[in-house]
């Protein structure tokens, strides 16, 4: 799967056979931890569960090599294999999961309509919104050449890799500037590599930064390509752009970290629900309710904050939670 490229999912159901509309109480979008996690719950609680994954079996961490934060794996884990166990316990109790992507979405309806694959709808009963998100890219050549050799978009997961070496952390805002400051615990130096000459990020954070004595700030450089034969050796950088002034730097750095914000996977479902302005689910605080009644969100599609597995999991409980007590109490009308 392509990672970088945008996929435009807003899709019309029009021309969908009507043989090929299926009922289900509950489908659950994605296959990440939020998902899966739903599935488990979902398909213990009798919802008889549907899960489509999405282009990214998995879900994010499949891109990742160790993942050490997860509760119940003291020696650490691959990413993927995580993934796999997650899949295998939903599986266990019955979950179908099917590989197929939600390119539509009704939620006019009594009955709420995904359409997959553009060929097919399910009616369902509740839906349970796992879709996470996805880090924005540079759009480099090298980001794909190098993505777990070196390029990474989450500090907080694969910063340890990196103790005392050095690295950059791309961008100016509030998470480059939490980014930079968690490397600066564990990295020998680290670069914040800012296209204006000024931080996006909130004043608190920006005087964090600017205090910490092995962080240093390359104003008004934009990072052009990566070096390095088995991994990530160094960046190149062209300072002041487009100006007389402009000129090429070379850094040397082992690792190279984006954060230049992240992008729900939303689009889709922007008609109906309630999203805030960078596109993430609104849910009622304490719960995983839209403003849709039968329609739940989990995992990093309603999460600008914590983004990690164990919190989209355990956002993936509290949506079958909540769709199983929704379903329960509409019977009960
Ligand atoms: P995701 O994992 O993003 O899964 C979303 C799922 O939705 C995917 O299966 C995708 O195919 C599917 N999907 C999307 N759109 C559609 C659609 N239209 N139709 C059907 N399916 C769709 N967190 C940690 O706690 N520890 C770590 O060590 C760690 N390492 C990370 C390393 C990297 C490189 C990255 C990028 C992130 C890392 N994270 C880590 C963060 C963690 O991966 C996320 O917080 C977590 O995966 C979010 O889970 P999720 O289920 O909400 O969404
Ligand atoms: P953000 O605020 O959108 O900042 C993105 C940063 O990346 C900006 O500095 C931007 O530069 C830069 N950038 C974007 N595209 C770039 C490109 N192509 N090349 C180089 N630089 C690029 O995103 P965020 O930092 O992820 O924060 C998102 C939201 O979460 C914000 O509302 C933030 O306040 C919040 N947040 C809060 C906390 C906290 O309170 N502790 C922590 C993290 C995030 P420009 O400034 O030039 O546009």
């Amino acid at each position: 799967m392509d990672l970088f490229k945008p996929v435009d999912l807003q899709k019309t159901e029009e021309n969908i056979n009507i043989q090929n509309i299926e009922k289900v109480r509950c489908l659950i979008i994605g296959s990440g931890p939020a998902g899966y996690t739903a599935a488990i719950y979902a398909a213990r609680a009798n919802l008889k569960p549907v899960l489509y994954t999405g282009m990214q079996m998995g879900g994010q961490l499949t891109t990742t090599t160790e993942v050490e934060n997860f509760p119940g794996y003291p020696e650490g884990i691959t990413g993927p294999e995580m993934m796999e166990d997650l899949k295998k316990q939903a599986a266990r109790f019955d979950t179908d999961i099917r590989f197929g992507i939600a390119t539509n979405a009704d939620f006019s309806g009594n009955k709420h309509k995904i359409t997959i694959d553009e060929n097919k709808i399910i009616e369902a009963d509740t839906v349970i919104i796992a879709t996470g998100a996805t880090a924005k890219y540079l759009g480099m050549e090298a980001e794909k050449k190098y993505a777990g050799m070196g390029v990474s978009a989450c500090a907080t997961c694969d910063g340890f890799f990196y103790k005392k070496k050095d690295v950059a952390v791309v961008g100016g805002g509030d998470t480059a500037c939490e980014e930079a400051t968690y490397l600066s615990g564990l990295c020998n130096k680290v670069y914040m590599i800012v296209r204006r000459d000024v931080l996006r990020a909130s004043k608190a954070m920006q005087e964090k930064v600017i205090k910490i004595p092995n962080i240093e700030i390359l104003w008004e450089h934009q990072t052009v390509d990566l070096i390095g034969v088995n991994g990530v050796e160094g960046a190149i950088l062209v300072k002041k752009k487009g100006t007389p002034q402009e000129e090429t730097v070379k850094i040397k750095i082992d690792g190279f970290f984006l954060a230049i914000g992240h992008s729900p996977n939303s689009d889709i479902f922007r008609k109906y629900l309630e999203l805030d302005e960078t596109g993430y689910i609104k849910t009622i605080p304490g719960t995983s309710k839209t403003i849709i009644p039968g329609v739940f969100a989990a995992g990093d599609v309603q999460d600008p904050h914590y983004r990690q597995a164990v919190t989209a999991a355990g956002s993936g409980c509290i949506a079958a939670i909540d769709a199983e007590r929704y379903l329960s109490e509409k019977k009960n009308i």
